[in-house]
């Protein structure tokens, strides 16, 4: 799964020619940075390998979608659609904008169900966002016929998920504009950093500018020079994080190979058990096989499973997300508290703290029963069969007990 299970000579090259020159800032600085462009060089990999016309790298994913919200022009008052499911980030980015979180519930997919999109839509509702968990997708083509029908905006959260594809098409691609992330866990990591892509120019525009302050980047080497047409921050990426990213996703068509192959191998032991269920992918060749995500029929034997895992020392790696405090909205008390360092807007006050009665029983009736289990790079054949292997067994130790105690 991550990208630092790769890491080496490659990454040392790229990182060296920046300080070769010396010139660690993406902008400015034509003369002595010698030709040595490697945050443009990335997004021009980006968008030649996923088929985007547009591709702006930040120093997060967080800020990718921040920089993202800002540049469609979602903000205060606005409604956001997105799932309980997700990293924190999503709402934290929507927070900053102004806007406020709709919280609703998954399906199976892992991520957004189209029919309580549908019912969360209200006159505020702005944008919906979809976020491609576990490196697979949402319903797309569902979503997409709902932004529409209502003149919605559509912004996928692909952090997790870079190089899969929905019908042939890159996921960050479809919506009007996507998300990536390259934290150091990431399946392309730069150690920090995150690509906000689009096809449409002037969200792009837009995108360029409020990342680097306001600046409008039209007056060559003099940025003192340069206008600022809106407000903005700074969530410039560097050249030394772009550079590790480049050697990275020069890798990501070899992660995607291995990540697919082993895939494989965990599918077919746990799929040989018949009380296993696999999420729903809704379309199965385009997943990127970052983790093979599994059912049992309840969460009290999936609890149960876990323990035996445990117990037998081959807990690592399966992620319970039902418990976890920073991917699923049961552990969000921050957010369900509106616990800001600084005052939230009122719509947003109402709407956090409305968290509390809402009734998220069909998440956890999925999510209480699911495990994400993390499709590591690192290891060989014959090791993955085992862990599988091992992992299987233990499956069916408990459901035998289950059945001798019931
Ligand atoms: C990692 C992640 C982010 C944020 O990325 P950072 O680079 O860590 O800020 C956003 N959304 C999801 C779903 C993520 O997994």
């Amino acid at each position: 799964m991550p990208g630092f299970e790769f890491f080496g000579a490659e990454e040392r090259k790229e990182v060296n020619d920046v300080l070769e020159t010396g010139i660690i800032m993406r902008y400015g600085f034509d003369g002595p940075r010698k030709g040595v462009y490697k945050s443009r060089e990335l997004e021009q990999a980006i968008c030649e390998r996923l088929g985007s016309k547009h591709a702006l790298l930040v120093s997060s994913g967080t800020a990718a979608l921040t920089t993202a919200m800002a540049a469609l022009g979602i903000g205060a008052g606005d409604e956001v659609i997105m799932p309980g499911f997700t990293f924190v980030a999503s709402f934290e980015a929507v927070l900053s904008v102004g806007a406020v979180p709709v919280l609703v519930d998954i399906d199976e997919t892992l991520t957004l169900n189209p029919e309580a999109v549908k019912k969360a839509i209200t006159p505020k509702t702005k944008c919906i966002m979809p976020v491609h968990m576990c490196g697979s997708m949402a319903d797309l083509d569902a979503l997409q016929a709902i932004a529409k029908q209502h003149n919605l905006l559509l912004l996928e959260d692909a952090c997790q998920s870079i190089g899969a594809t929905y019908k042939g098409k890159a996921l960050g691609t479809i919506g009007d504009a996507g998300t990536f992330s390259f934290d150091f866990v990431k399946t392309v990591t730069c150690g920090e950093g995150g690509a906000v892509l689009t096809n449409n120019s002037t969200v792009y525009e837009n995108c360029d500018g409020f990342s680097d302050h306001g600046h409008d980047h039209k007056r060559g080497d003099d940025r003192g020079a340069d206008e600022h047409p809106f407000l903005g921050y700074n969530y410039r990426i560097s050249e030394l994080h772009a550079a590790v990213g480049l050697a990275q996703f020069r890798k990501l068509d070899q992660f995607l190979e291995l990540q697919r192959k082993n895939y494989g191998i965990w599918k077919e032991a746990l799929g040989a058990i018949p009380e296993v269920s696999f999420r729903t992918v809704p379309d199965a060749a385009g997943d990127s096989c970052t983790f093979v995500s599994w059912f049992m029929p309840t969460g009290e034997l999936m609890q149960a499973v876990l323990a035996e895992l445990k117990a037998q020392n081959i807990a690592g790696g399966h992620m319970y997300w039902f418990n976890h405090n920073w991917h699923y909205i049961r552990k969000w008390d921050h957010l369900k508290t509106a616990k800001s360092l600084y005052p939230l807007n009122e719509a947003q006050q109402q709407a956090l703290r409305a968290l509390q009665q809402q009734d998220f029983s069909a998440s956890d009736v999925i999510m209480s029963r699911c495990v994400s289990t993390a499709i590591t790079l690192g290891l060989t054949e014959a090791q993955v069969k085992e862990k599988a292997g091992a992992v299987a067994t233990a499956i069916k130790k408990v459901l035998q007990q289950q059945a001798v105690s019931a």
